[in-house]
């Protein structure tokens, strides 16, 4: 007999599955911290603020803690750089016992002082974790003392790991990109221009997104922060416009911006062919008194689509009837998602994220199909739970989901930091569809146990 798994009596009220006229009964609990014992896949808020300001590659990231905390984040995202890679080294103070004791601001100075002579950054960010939070350090007095001596920004990032969920260190990472902002000069900014936020040039995605801009004839100011550089943050408050992708790490940004200097934002996504030319519409949309503008978006549009149709059409009827399980980050990705394996002829049983509030999930139940569950914070018992009793024939996720999709005999495919494929734009839905064709129709799941193959 099959053996059912249970879910824990504290995350019952996280997970919700999908039945007709069920509209007034969905009121899925999110937006708090994990339970203790339930294995969460989600990070700590001082992951949450690395992986944001991560891709910045011209300052020097210093993680004041124990080594640990450096090991766990180092070199945590595939975003590269077309010039300088300050951001792939992972500077720790290493705590030790004494400093504990003693506390750790003269090593964090020292360690600045030294590093900044040596790597000739144009900023640096210091990263709390749960220790300072703990033995108090004054990070913000160190960093004002070294900014005034070496003179270029350092910037405090309050991001101690036990202090919240992961989307307070986005917030912490968007303060210290604040801080930043309005600094710069503006001169010589277009009134038809953009900063493009939450997208981290993962495989070199923000190289994409910028060229369709760029040929639409719109200037794109700063990258938040993918291939990120000091300079451009420091004068992005000239832009017209903020484009926000990854809603969940940086809509607290634009919202700031929008408030300090009146730069209105609108929220996109660059993945599946839908939403990557909603994302150019809808910014062309914006500029109204420069047609041409919308010619272009239109243009690229219809040129993109011709050259990957044809393909997508193949994978499409291999796929058809084959079903995914979602589980990332933030919920907006998600949405798009469902999407784009409509596009492939797939369905979703499964659509969970780790940061959603109640509007993300709220709109993840109008999109899904009867029967699809949806999860937040979910651990790695649920997700095998439901890809085994839903019987997925994918999981797609990050780097803590992929060994789940191995063992349990499914295809994979990662969407996540750490991947080496642009999965954005319209050539990214191209290289999605073939990933997941490829992983789905691979004859090594005939052996799995599930199908009935070697237990
Ligand atoms: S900040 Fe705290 S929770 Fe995060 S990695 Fe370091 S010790 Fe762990």
């Amino acid at each position: 007999m099959k053996e059912e798994i249970g879910i824990l009596e504290g995350r019952q009220s996280q997970v919700f599955e999908k039945k007709s006229g069920d509209e007034q009964q969905f009121d899925i609990a999110c937006d708090k911290t994990s339970l203790s014992g339930s294995v969460s896949q989600r990070a700590c808020v001082f992951c949450g603020s690395r992986v944001v300001l991560y891709p910045v590659a011209d300052a020097i990231h210093i993680v004041h803690g124990p080594i640990g905390c450096a090991a766990y984040t180092w070199d945590i995202r595939g975003a590269v750089s077309s010039g300088p890679e300050l951001h792939r080294l992972s500077f720790s103070t290493d705590l030790q016992e004494m400093d504990v004791i003693y506390g750790g601001e003269k090593k964090l100075y020292r360690s600045l002082i030294e590093l900044i002579d040596q790597y000739q950054p144009n900023a640096a960010f210091i990263y709390s974790t749960c220790i300072i939070g703990l033995i108090g350090d004054d990070i913000e007095a160190v960093c004002r003392k070294v900014a005034q001596e070496k003179g270029i920004p350092v910037m405090p990032v309050h991001s101690e790991g036990f202090k919240g969920t992961k989307k307070d260190g986005y917030k912490a990472a968007c303060s210290a990109l604040m801080k930043l902002i309005g600094t710069g000069s503006t001169e010589g900014i277009s009134q038809y221009s953009i900063n493009i936020l939450g997208e981290f040039n993962l495989a070199g995605e923000a190289w994409i997104i910028r060229e369709y801009y760029e040929k639409m004839g719109i200037e794109v100011v700063a990258t938040m922060t993918g291939d990120g550089r000091i300079d451009a943050i420091r004068r992005s408050h000239g832009a017209s416009l903020n484009v926000v992708q990854c809603s969940g790490s940086m809509t607290s940004l634009a919202k700031d911006m929008e408030e300090k200097y009146g730069i209105p934002y609108i929220r996109v996504s660059y993945f599946g062919f839908e939403d990557m030319s909603k994302s150019l519409y809808d910014v062309a949309a914006l500029f109204p008194d420069r047609p041409e503008i919308m010619e272009r978006a239109r243009e690229i549009v219809r040129d993109e689509i011709r050259k990957y149709y044809p393909e997508m059409q193949k994978f499409k009827s291999s796929l058809t009837g084959k079903k995914a399980a979602i589980y990332v980050g933030g919920a907006f990705k998600t949405f798009s998602l469902i999407k784009a394996l409509r596009t492939i002829g797939m369905s979703v049983v499964l659509a969970g994220s780790q940061t959603g509030n109640k509007d993300d999930y709220e709109r993840l139940r109008e999109m899904c199909d009867e029967g699809t569950v949806i999860v937040d914070d979910s651990n790695p018992v649920e997700l095998s739970k439901f890809v085994l009793e839903k019987e997925a024939d994918l999981l797609i996720g990050g780097v803590k989901e992929r060994p789940i999709a191995f063992k349990l005999g499914v295809g994979f495919c990662d969407h996540n930091h750490e991947r080496k494929i642009p999965l954005a734009g319209f050539v990214g839905m191209y290289n999605f569809a073939k990933e997941v064709y490829e992983s789905v129709m691979s004859p090594v799941w005939q052996f799995a146990p599930r199908k009935g193959g070697l237990a």
